[in-house]
């Protein structure tokens, strides 16, 4: 008895293969010019006729093959880069699944020339529909040309189904350009219709980036570097105020292959959070370098989507590279005295006329530098830089004053020490109230202090800034804390295992119970509990955006020291006040709560 079940044939099968890879012409650049990068190419011609509907030619200066190599690229499954299971965990080069010639022939007329270092003359194929029409020998160069025309003469849905020669030329150089960006070291040339686009000379990652971005883009770009254990990261970010408004310029590579990562975006957007125009978009070019068996290139066709093993840990680091750079060019916000007040309003608002926002140079500061440990004298003389150069109160106070305030301020230090009896008590400029303000007055007016949300923001910044380079110190509890945790919560645990390492977090679980044996050294012991439940509802309850789980941590080991934190002196006052002025965002915290108020002069005046 026959069944209804048929198998296809081979040709059908291609073209529906070929379907997946190749969705036009830019598909077929991508995975040519790929493949002259794995064959070793110096040097990479792409010529274009009519958007790659007549013609797509690739010429490379790579290894070339030989005449049964030749015959073989076709096949599919034909792949000389992948020999058994364990080289896709291993992956040097672009392509693996040998599947793109196999595909490109299936609905193409191909032509190929290619050339051995070793032979004297070359083999010149010519295919059809997936059929070899002739075999002969050539004199040509060593290397490799292919040309493919007429694609999708047999599949007209396809042909049918492409877009204007504008569109599909566009299609060609994004793919391109992501190509180009991820190899430098590589000459590159595209001519489309014998216009020439690009014609691009071997060159360090800047020069091959502005290259492309055009001559006045070299100023715009901020490098990144970072390098953990996990990923290294190497790149530039564009200048906020450089920003577009359309997503064109947002590149991300993994050991040099381009990709996609809606995750990973998020953590650049969002350390552009609060520096970019409404509607405008952060530029960026980051190349991350992982070891190969942490990511698997194999999750889709095109190879453009990768799945990180840490992929939570590497958001967090790209996250706080990119504020580390923001800073350190001061990029970051610095808000002034007078200013402050605005802060909450949203961007467009804050250029508006009454207030002229600037984006102040500060060369004394360094964010993430951690200076909380140098001596009072030279942090009293930072402080005053920092408050000249953030502009708190610029035009009115002249350093003068300043040195003048603290020179006093350390002379009557003996009996000044601030007493917090449930009414305010006093000393020269600085006044604690109920241990929760410090009130401070400068020549333009009062400042008014969060003790606590100072404390978390400074907490919070040191830990994201160490936490990047190193594992944040450990200590071991004496009583470890045991807790109730539902199978859910301890996956959610688990999948933030080397997160929550990173941090000093050291447990084990026993049937439903976590064990918790260390936690962050910077705890004090009365928020060792406070901390850990608030870790607990993050990550159990955090289920939106994962990504944030390292900010949502230090967020909250921040936020528990700072509430243990005291001010009992005035010394203690500046202190604070110095480590805060020292970090970009001093006026919120981290979670965007105010830290500080001030009332100008003008202000107070008007309330008499
Ligand atoms: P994959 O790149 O996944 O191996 P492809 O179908 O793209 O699969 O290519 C099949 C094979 O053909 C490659 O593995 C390589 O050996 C050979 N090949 C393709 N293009 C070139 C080229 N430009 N130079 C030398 N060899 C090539
Ligand atoms: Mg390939």
């Amino acid at each position: 008895m026959s069944g209804i079940i048929k198998l296809l044939p081979n040709h059908i099968a291609n073209q529906i293969a070929a379907g997946e890879v190749i969705q036009r012409p830019a598909s077929v650049v991508k995975e040519m010019v790929e493949n002259a990068i794995d064959a070793g190419a110096t040097k990479i011609q792409v010529f274009i006729k009519d958007a790659g509907k007549t013609l797509i030619q690739i010429i490379d200066n790579g290894d070339g093959m030989n005449e049964s190599d030749a015959i073989l690229c076709f096949e599919r499954h034909a792949t000389s880069k992948v020999a058994n299971a364990d080289d896709l965990f291993a992956l040097k080069t672009k392509g693996f699944r040998g599947e793109a010639l196999a595909s490109i022939a299936a609905i193409s007329h191909v032509t190929l020339k290619t050339r051995q270092a070793s032979s004297e003359t070359g083999t010149l194929l010519e295919i059809e529909g997936s059929k070899i029409v002739s075999n002969d020998q050539t004199v040509c160069p060593v290397g490799t040309s292919f040309e493919v025309k007429n694609l999708f003469y047999n599949v007209p849905a396809r042909r049918n189904f492409l877009k204007s020669e504008n569109v599909e030329f566009n299609h060609i150089k994004d793919e391109f350009e992501r190509i180009v960006f991820a190899h430098p070291e590589i000459a590159f040339t595209l001519k489309h219709n014998d216009t020439e686009i690009y014609q691009l000379n071997p060159a360090i990652l800047r020069k091959r980036i502005v290259d492309i971005l055009g001559r006045n883009s070299n100023d715009k770009l901020v490098p990144i570097e970072e390098t953990t254990e996990i990923v290294e990261l190497k790149g530039y970010i564009g200048k906020p105020e450089f920003s577009k408004k359309t997503r064109g310029e947002q590149f991300l590579f993994v050991n040099n292959r381009f990709f996609k990562d809606t995750y990973f975006n998020h953590a650049l957007n969002k350390a552009f959070d609060g520096l970019l125009p409404s509607k405008h978009f952060a530029s960026y070019f980051l190349y991350l370098t992982v070891d190969p068996s942490k990511i698997d290139v194999n999750v889709h066709p095109t190879k453009t989507e990768i799945k990180f093993e840490e992929d939570r840990l590497i958001y967090s680091i790209i996250f706080s590279s990119v504020r580390q750079a923001l800073g350190k060019y001061n990029i970051a916000p610095t808000l002034d005295f007078e200013r402050e007040t605005s802060f909450d309003l949203p961007f467009e608002m804050r250029n508006m006329p009454a207030t002229e926002p600037q984006v102040k140079v500060n060369p004394f500061y360094n964010p993430f530098q951690s200076n909380t440990a140098t001596s009072g004298a030279s942090k009293g003389n930072q402080f005053t830089k920092a408050i000249h150069s953030e502009g708190f109160g610029t035009n009115d106070i002249r350093k003068s004053d300043w040195d003048a305030f603290y020179t006093i301020e350390e002379e009557e230090k003996a009996n000044n020490t601030l007493i917090d009896e449930d009414h305010s008590s006093f000393e020269m400029n600085n006044f604690l109230f109920k241990g929760r303000y410090l009130i401070t007055t400068g020549a333009t007016g009062i400042l008014l202090i969060d003790i606590p949300r100072a404390f978390e923001r400074i907490i919070y910044d040191e830990l994201m800034a160490k936490f990047i380079g190193n594992p944040i110190a450990s200590q071991k509890l004496l009583f470890p804390i045991e807790k109730e945790f539902s199978s859910a919560e301890i996956t959610e645990w688990e999948s933030n295992a080397s997160l929550l390492g990173r941090f000093g977090f050291e447990w084990k679980f026993d049937k439903n119970m976590i064990i918790i044996e260390a936690v962050p050294a910077v705890l004090q012991e009365e928020s060792i509990h406070d901390c850990i439940d608030t870790v607990l509802a993050k990550i159990a309850f955090q289920d939106i955006d994962k990504g944030e789980i390292a900010h949502a941590l230090v967020l909250s080991i921040a936020s528990s020291v700072g509430k243990t934190k005291k001010i009992n002196n005035s010394v203690a006052a500046r202190d604070l006040m110095e480590q805060l002025f020292l970090c970009p965002e001093h006026a919120i915290t981290a979670e965007g709560k105010r830290v500080m108020q001030t009332i100008s002069l003008d202000e107070l005046s008007k309330r008499f």
